[in-house]
């Protein structure tokens, strides 16, 4: 539990249609992630984020009684969210300094955006020096930080890329299915295992698994 649906419900969906864009913070994307968060001039991305990873869940390792694709089971439901996923990235873009979109953006882009998201996280991961590192279910609490779980970037990626290439996107440079970004994606799955204690590979129904495979569409 304790899953990675943002919610800020102190933040009306409905004043960031009235924020310009302008006056968005510069260095967004770089290294402001902290002060970006703390302006609520951002809310429109923040109201974006909640419905962008409130359903990254289903493929994600919340519930080990169901293992199967569950992104199958409702193809519509998988399409608009998509669709709202490929919407919050491109305001993402647009957010950028300079203003960024479509196709103009590469994998680092990609990697600041899964970055940015974790400001939005619900997902304990314990750092190595905290006692409960590799603690499934600590007994207390602790001071470590939160992040997007593994899952949801996974999924939500996934979305992405499969977008990316709707959209026209040359398949053959589709940033999303970049190198880094999967290096980076498997940093995150082994590193979270370790620190909560589980793991991932149990829920792969492929007995043998190589590099880059976790992030084809089902
Ligand atoms: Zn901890």
């Amino acid at each position: 539990m304790g899953w990675s649906i943002p919610l800020i419900p102190m933040i009306p969906k409905r004043l960031s249609l009235l924020v310009p864009i302008a006056v968005l913070p510069s260095g967004f994307g770089t290294n402001s992630h902290t002060s970006f968060l703390s302006n609520s001039v951002n809310s429109s991305v923040i109201a974006s984020t909640q419905s962008l990873l409130a359903n990254a869940s289903n493929t994600s390792l919340g519930s080990s009684s169901n293992n199967s694709s569950s992104s199958s089971s409702s193809p519509s439901r998988y399409e608009s969210q998509k669709r709202r996923d490929w919407d919050t990235f491109g305001q993402y873009l647009r957010n950028n300094k300079p203003p960024l979109c479509f196709p103009t953006f590469n994998p680092s882009h990609v990697l600041e955006f899964l970055h940015y998201l974790d400001q939005f996280g619900k997902t304990k991961i314990h750092i190595q020096t905290c006692p409960y590192f590799g603690v499934p279910n600590p007994p207390t609490a602790c001071p470590c930080p939160f992040r997007q779980a593994w899952g949801s970037l996974d999924a939500l990626v996934g979305r992405l890329r499969a977008a990316y290439d709707e959209h026209g996107g040359n398949p053959e440079i589709n940033p999303f299915g970049a190198p880094e970004v999967r290096r980076f994606l498997r940093e995150v799955r082994d590193f979270q295992a370790k620190s909560r204690g589980i793991s991932y590979e149990k829920k792969r129904k492929r007995p043998k698994k190589k590099d880059g495979e976790d992030y084809q569409e089902p």
